[in-house]
């Protein structure tokens, strides 16, 4: 604390992520980053754009990867907005649309971000409970509000949500902006861009942080009607005219050209995600069903934090949350088969010793 803070920075609650540590000795299970390397086409554009371009801004527009975004969703380029990383978009989203009379809505365990953006922003919030077996209840959300977010799937749970319950309260909700944060959602979910040309008050959220690899490169994107993005580009130009550099630019294009190679690590994580929700099963867990790239999961006898503790002695990060209705699971995000058979075992020993 200083004499020099102003009032909001006092008072903020900075987001927590999780731990990245220096050292390489973990396997690293702990921030839902994808197990496999990014395109190697990725690599080949970072590598040919490093040069001396660099002494140059790069696009303020974005023109080339909002296009492909475009082009991969079978939208105008002026529906596409992106930033860096989904976490700035999303920001970018809440002063765009959400500071309005009514409060607006979000479910009381979902990602631990949204909360801190309204205390940024001094948006006010109503957080709905999700039921007990972890569904986002929509029909709750039918009420006046000063805009609706959640992730699909949701985090820290994995669960989904169908695409028709989310066209469910579009119809019901026209009056607020609704964004669906899909930063999951390649690795098993329908995503709601295709009701994007019927609703002007729908945002869809992605990121190439989780199904493309590219956490380190900090690439996310919005999808909306032409409306949305331009307020969205209203508010990016009065506080970042270049929020992704150069290199982020081309590698972020061929992430999402290459689809076939975004398809088969997709369905390697989903694989490896349904092997080891089965492992963890005969070890007692009980699992939520996930379509995400990380499963949510308790033990009936042994406490989650102990868990985490002695996974972390074996060299094993995953997530562990100190909060109300979730102190009791793990998040594991899924890592390449060899990784999960070693989480598997070292895990067994412990359940067995404890
Ligand atoms: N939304 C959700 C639901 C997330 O879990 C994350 C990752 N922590 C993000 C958005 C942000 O991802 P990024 O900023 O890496 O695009």
């Amino acid at each position: 604390m200083s004499q020099f803070w102003s009032q909001i920075i006092r008072e903020l609650e900075p987001y927590v992520p999780g731990e990245q540590p220096k050292s390489q000795r973990y396997i690293k299970l702990n921030t839902n980053e994808n197990p496999y390397p990014p395109s190697p086409r990725v690599i080949a554009a970072i590598k040919a754009a490093t040069n001396s371009s660099l002494r140059r801004y790069p696009d303020p527009n974005c023109d080339d990867l909002k296009q492909a975004l475009a082009d991969y969703h079978d939208l105008d380029r002026d529906q596409v907005f992106v930033g860096n990383g989904s976490d700035e978009v999303l920001a970018l989203a809440f002063i765009s649309f959400f500071k309005q009379q009514e409060p607006i809505l979000f479910p009381d365990i979902t990602y631990s971000f949204y909360i801190v953006y309204c205390k940024f922003f001094d948006i006010a919030c109503e957080r709905l409970p999700l039921a007990d077996d972890f569904d986002i209840s929509l029909n709750d959300y039918v009420r006046p509000n000063g805009g609706i977010i959640f992730a699909n799937p949701n985090a820290p749970t994995g669960k989904l949500i169908s695409l028709e319950k989310i066209e469910s309260l579009l119809k019901q909700n026209q009056q607020s902006v609704v964004i669906v944060d899909e930063a999951y959602i390649d690795f098993g979910g329908e995503s709601a861009i295709a009701l994007i040309g019927d609703y002007p008050n729908l945002l869809v959220i992605h990121t190439l942080s989780k199904s493309r690899s590219l956490a380190g490169m900090r690439v996310g994107a919005a999808m909306g009607p032409v409306e949305l993005i331009e307020g969205l580009e209203r508010a990016k130009n009065s506080f970042n005219s270049y929020p992704l550099d150069r290199l982020a630019l081309v590698g972020g294009v061929e992430a999402v050209r290459d689809t076939e190679y975004f398809q088969s690590t997709c369905e390697k994580v989903v694989k490896t995600r349904e092997w080891t929700a089965a492992e963890l099963k005969k070890l007692k867990f009980e699992v939520v069903p996930s379509n995400a790239n990380f499963v949510f999961a308790k033990h009936p006898r042994i406490p989650a934090e102990m868990l985490f503790t002695q996974l972390k002695a074996h060299n094993i990060l995953v997530r562990y949350f100190d909060k109300p209705r979730i102190n009791k699971y793990l998040r594991v995000t899924i890592g390449t088969d060899a990784d999960m058979q070693t989480f598997v075992q070292v895990l067994s020993k412990i359940v067995k010793q404890i």
